[in-house]
Order: structure tokens, then sequence, then C-alpha cells
């Protein structure tokens, strides 16, 4: 992290600003240190990334980064409360879930930052500064600061150390570790938040959705992706009711199993018939947009794809009269809900206060 990210930096229970002591320094990186807060709370920060989580996820932390606590064993305090939370064992199993995701699949190269801003006007982002929810491997903050905005990118799992090497050197990325619910920056700080495909994961998705608003600026806006219901997807239940029992390395041989019928067949024969000179005009619409889109991504998107599907603990699906009821309790302002495909919802609002 760099000393700038600690203007915008609170703690996550009770919002007060944190002193940083630092350990380890390049140029101008925090590579290891510290941040304490006064109500007690101490967040280290490890491999360059703070890790503003508390309770029983903080001491994962010990796990994951053994050597990091070995190391500083004098200067870190003993205060790794126990806490018995029922979302917990849920926060751990998408740990490792896409923790694993991210590590493993880190040349996922599907590009789709572009088409999750599309509904933008041109240059909205430009000289923003906005926080991206649930990163993984950092692909679109980098996307997003291209186009001139300052981000800062979060994620509850161990995706993060793969953000930061994909970003490092990049001086409008910053990487945080942290749980969506208890967010630790100073409210009314960002001019957007996004999340692209993410809060359908999480336990409680509209909660997460809600817990946002307060770290909006006066008009500033929040934007997401969301998966929409479709009767295929009900197919795609039962067969998680089998991957969820599996460990990450077989879920990884299933997803590619799955691809291979999937992009093998059938996104191989829409290539056939595309090429076709009727029946090419018929297939080549809307209609077909699944196949249209993995046809220019590839087999390896496909296979990761499926993968994300499959491992993910929980996953929900909307309906419109759903998701418009999440916008009416935002408050927010200008709300515009678009479908994309038919996969995905496309949600937007703004904070006028
Ligand atoms: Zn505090």
């Amino acid at each position: 992290m760099r000393k700038r990210l600690l203007e915008w930096l609170a703690c996550p229970l009770c919002r007060k600003k944190l002193k940083l002591e630092i350990f380890l320094q390049e140029e101008k990186e925090i590579v290891e240190g510290t941040l304490q807060c006064l109500c007690g709370q101490q967040f280290p920060i490890i491999s360059g990334v703070p890790r503003m989580l508390h309770g029983t996820l903080k001491k994962n932390l010990v796990q994951v980064y053994p050597n990091f606590f070995l190391r500083y064993r004098d200067q870190l305090d003993e205060t790794f409360v126990s806490e018995e939370d029922v979302m917990i064992r849920h926060k751990q199993k998408t740990i490792d879930r896409f923790g694993y995701e991210w590590t493993h699949f880190n040349d996922y190269d599907c590009d789709n930052f572009n088409a999750f801003i599309k509904p933008l006007p041109k240059n909205f982002l430009k000289g923003k500064l906005g926080l991206d929810i649930g990163c993984g491997a950092g692909r679109h903050a980098g996307q997003a600061s291209k186009q001139g905005a300052e981000v800062v990118c979060v994620d509850l799992s161990e995706a993060v150390d793969m953000a930061y090497k994909n970003n490092i050197g990049n001086e409008l990325v910053h990487v945080v570790q942290s749980d969506v619910y208890n967010l630790p920056f100073n409210t009314g700080n960002f001019q957007f938040i996004y999340s692209l495909g993410v809060l359908h994961h999480l336990p409680e998705p509209e909660r997460g959705y809600q817990a946002l608003i307060p770290f909006l600026r006066e008009e500033g806006a929040l934007f997401i992706w969301l998966y929409a219901y479709a009767p295929r997807k009900v197919a795609l239940e039962i067969l998680r009711s089998v991957s969820q029992k599996l460990s990450n390395n077989n879920i990884r041989r299933m997803a590619y199993m799955c691809n291979l019928i999937d992009y093998g067949i059938f996104v191989n024969m829409y290539h056939f018939m595309c090429s076709l000179p009727f029946l090419g005009r018929l297939v080549n619409r809307d209609t077909f947009i699944r196949f249209k889109e993995y046809k220019e991504y590839g087999f390896r998107v496909g296979y990761i794809d499926w993968f994300d599907r499959l491992s993910a603990p929980i996953t929900n699906f909307y309906k419109k009269n759903e998701v418009r009821k999440w916008l009416t309790h935002s408050g927010l302002s200008d709300t515009k809900l678009l479908p994309v495909g038919d996969s995905w919802w496309w949600l937007y609002g703004e904070r006028k206060i």
C-alpha cells in the first residue's frame, strides 16, 4: 500500500482514523506493517495489502501468512478475538473457493469491463475516485485506471494478493482485504462504487448492496452487475448440488468436463452454423448472445467461468421485480435497471443527499 490510501481508510468497527506503523518499505510501497485504531483493533499489512478483517476472519490470516506473524510477533497484539458469527462459516468457504479460483486461474483474460460500463456516459470514470467491490484478480480496477479513475479495490479472499501483483506500479490502484459488510473507509468518500458479478454470491446480497451506499459522496454513483434469473439456471443448481460436495481440485475437473460439452459442442456448433449462408443470419442474433460471447472469449475463459459457477458456495438469481425493490429501498436517485443479455441485471443509482 502507499501512504495515500491512509487518507480514506478508517477502522471498520468504529470509523476512527488509523495509525500506521511500518515494518518494511520498498520505495513508496509499504510492504509490511500495521494499522492501529484507538479502539484497540490492529490490522496487519501483509505483502503490501492492508488486511482489514476482524474476529475469526482475522485469525485465519495467521494460518495463511504464518511467516508474517512469526517475524513480527513482538510488535503484534494478542487481541485475536474469538467470534461466534453465523456468517463466518459462509465467509470462510467463500474465501477458500474464490481465493483458489483467482490464484489458480490468474491468466483469466476475459475483458468484459467495457461491456459493464457501456451504459455510462463516455469519460464517466475520468478523474474520479472509485471503489471496486469483490475485485478478484484486480483486472477491472486496472481497466478503470486506464480510463483515468483512481480505484481502491476490495476483496474478502486472498485474491487480493493477485490483485496487488497485477497492479503493482500502478499508482491509481490500491488494494485492501476486507469484508463488504464492514468496509474500512470514511463514509461519503467515493465518487463511484461498482461491483461486477459479486453481490449475488454473498449470504445476504441485498444487505451487501445497501451497505455500500453510505460510502458514496453526494452525487456519487453505484452500479452493479447481478445474476438474472433464467430457467436454464435451475439445471445449473442440480450440478451445483454435486459440485459443492467436492474439493477445489475435483470442481476444477468437473468444470473442465462441463466446458467440454458447453464449449466443445454448443459454442462450436454455433460457430459452425454462423458460417452457413442462410442459417448464419438466423442464428447470429442476440438470442444466442451467450454462445456469441464465448466464441470470442475462447475455451479457457469458458472453463474458468464454469469453475466459478460450480465453486461459489452461494449463488442467487434475481427476477426484475426483486432487483427493482433493491433500488427502491436504496433511496438512490436517477435509478436505472437494464437487462444484459439474459444473464445479468445492470443496476444504477446516484446518491443525492
Ligand atoms: Zn476502531
